[in-house]
């Protein structure tokens, strides 16, 4: 079969997405890759069609369980003989899978990195023939990543230990140089096809809001208004993840929660509770996610800043990966910095690392903090910022912009913005973000005190502005470069402050919402055919608990919706739908066109 037919008959695709094909056709003309696409763009297909070509079998490296057993779930399920063999398994398992792999019985098999070394796992080795070696999340390769895992090192000297060198493919969302590098160099990729595509998710939209009074309400009113989506909460701390999952579940919505200070047990019932669509709402931290392939999430709200962009665009690209519209709403408010501070200074680093390296990397944390405050802050087109943040460009779909829902003002800041410059001098730049605003609002307190600031000049010089405009400016200020943060968050002067003294400045803010968000929820259902399409999906959530798998493995949103407005009343027209391959229609078209019919006669 040609790599077409493949994507068809298997995952019932039509054509490939941007990248796949280039690095399909480099893996089966026997070239290493190196595939950086962000989350949802379509990775797995890259070693999933070239594993069905290729003789033998292709040995996918992954760091994550949960996401093996649910990608080899989706495989079986579309026909491909597939296993995984990690910790999870009990020994029983493990062995009888790794018996059927040595008699030929599986195209892919995922492992965990840990597993290589393992002695049952090299025999498969030697008695099959391996001819592709997927590395999935290979930026784990990498001291410069976000998640760096040892085991990754020792991959090389399992691919060497190989009778047959297969060809290697890498596959990562990190595009930075340095990491990208590292797995070229760690990985021993052989003149790679480096492939990088755009970073752009034309179907998420962006929001965000400033110090909200009630972020609690903000997120019940917002669930409420989407009352059948499946969406995903992140919080700083496990504090907050429990006081907004019991504020949620007081409010009659279905949520769970995850974070690492539950036991291993609870952790995998939550997890499973949100992707077999039990519970609609996780509310989780930074812990949750990775590797989860739930493609249905609607919405990914952030109730505290992470910290950084590629932490934010990670988690928050976990919303619509069947191409959906879906949204990334972050709530910030100014102690996220703060607290994200704390967490990386309270790091104590990677122990391998010299100190200067450990220096390096800090600096690197706080200017990637820097710039995730700067998001949650602008007034600019927030895709705009993120696309930029990745050396490339983009407008639109985003609470800032102009033809969203938020009206901006451009509003003259010059005599604050002077005040504020000339108070940071006056303090000899020592103050924080709040002792300024408390020296400016002349609110006497003991820090000021204690710097003898209270008689300086400039004190109570603003009194009458809020501390949020306070905020606004200050952000903008740094923004711009007027101002900067040295050590400890103290604001001091640039080599730019002191022109404000001859300049303007105009600052961008957002005034009332003129008028409510246009109804998305309405512009997501697909008008006249929503009533089929909740026809359709009552019955995958009747199929999916008959096969106690997740429902969208059985079919995505996008696979009904385009059905509710086809209406396809044969096999043949049932195939042409988008996710239809050949075994899901002979399994499933029974199912669903019967429904289709009935409702076509009826209406
Ligand atoms: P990634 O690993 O890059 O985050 P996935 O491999 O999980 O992304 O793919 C995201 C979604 O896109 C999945 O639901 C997958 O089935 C779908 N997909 C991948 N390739 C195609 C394609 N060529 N056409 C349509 N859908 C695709």
């Amino acid at each position: 079969m040609t790599k077409e037919e493949i994507l068809k008959q298997y995952f019932g695709y039509d054509s490939f997405r941007e990248g796949q094909d280039e690095l399909i056709d480099a893996v089966l003309s026997g070239q290493d890759v190196l595939g950086i696409m962000p989350t949802g763009a379509g990775k797995s297909i890259c070693y999933q069609v070239p594993a069905m070509i290729l003789p033998g079998i292709t040995v996918v490296i992954s760091p994550l369980i949960s996401l093996m057993k649910d990608q080899v779930g989706a495989l079986n399920q579309a026909g491909i003989p597939a296993a995984y063999l990690n910790g999870s398994l009990s020994a029983h398992d493990y062995f009888e899978a790794v018996e059927r792999a040595k008699m030929g019985e599986y195209k892919i098999i995922y492992v965990a990195p840990e597993r290589l070394e393992v002695e049952s796992f090299s025999s498969i080795a030697e008695e099959c023939e391996i001819s592709f070696v997927a590395v999935d999340e290979a930026h784990c390769v990498s001291q410069w990543g976000q998640d760096f895992r040892p085991s990754y090192l020792k991959i090389h000297s399992f691919i060497s230990s190989l009778p047959k060198r297969p060809v290697v493919g890498a596959f990562t969302a990190t595009a930075t140089k340095r990491v990208m590098d590292d797995i070229v160099t760690y990985l021993h990729l052989v003149f790679p096809k480096t492939l990088v595509t755009g970073f752009d998710r034309p179907n998420l939209y962006f929001e965000t809001h400033q110090s909200l009074q009630n972020k609690t309400a903000f997120i019940v009113d917002y669930i409420k208004r989407h009352p059948d989506s499946s969406g995903i909460i992140y919080c700083i701390s496990r504090k907050n993840v429990e006081k907004l999952c019991s504020a949620l579940l007081d409010n009659g919505i279905s949520a769970t929660r995850y974070h690492a200070g539950l036991s291993p047990e609870e952790r995998r019932r939550n997890q499973d509770d949100f992707i077999y669509g039990d519970k609609l709402v996780m509310v989780a931290t930074n812990a949750f996610g990775m590797g989860i392939d739930k493609s249905d999430v609607r919405f990914v709200i952030h109730h505290g800043m992470p910290k950084s962009l590629e932490a934010y665009y990670q988690e928050a690209g976990r919303a619509g990966r069947d191409g959906l519209k879906s949204d990334c709403i972050l709530l910030y408010s100014g102690k996220d910095v703060a607290i994200n501070r704390m967490l990386i200074d309270s790091n104590d680093g990677n122990p391998n690392l010299s100190p200067t390296e450990q220096d390096a990397i800090r600096s690197k944390e706080l200017e990637r903090l820097k710039q995730m405050t700067f998001y949650s802050t602008t007034t600019d087109c927030l895709r705009d910022y993120i696309l930029k943040y990745f050396g490339e460009t983009g407008c639109g779909k985003c609470s800032n912009c102009s033809n969203c829902l938020v009206e901006a003002e451009e509003i003259d800041i010059t005599k604050e913005a002077r005040k504020l410059v000339a108070c940071v001098a006056v303090t000899g730049e020592k103050c924080g973000q709040m002792m300024l605003f408390d020296f400016v609002r002349g609110v006497p307190g003991e820090k000021l005190k204690m710097f003898h600031l209270e008689n300086k000049k400039g004190f109570g010089c603003l009194k009458d502005v809020s501390v949020r405009r306070l905020r606004e400016i200050l952000e903008y200020l740094l923004r711009t470069g007027y101002l900067k943060t040295g050590e400890y968050n103290k604001l001091m002067l640039t080599e730019r402050s002191h022109d404000i003294l001859s300049e303007t400045v105009k600052m961008k803010v957002t005034k009332e919402r003129k008028k409510r968000m246009r109804d998305r929820k309405a512009e997501r259902a697909t008008g006249k055919n929503s009533e089929l399409f909740e026809l359709l999906r009552q019955k995958r959530a009747i199929l999916a608990k008959e096969e106690a798998v997740p429902s969208y493995l059985i079919f995505s949103d996008k696979t009904l919706h385009e059905m509710a407005s086809e209406m396809p009343l044969n096999d043949n027209e049932f195939m042409r739908i988008t996710g239809v391959g050949t075994r899901k229609c002979e399994k499933y078209s029974g199912e669903f066109i019967p429904i289709i019919r009935k409702y076509v006669q009826e209406h």
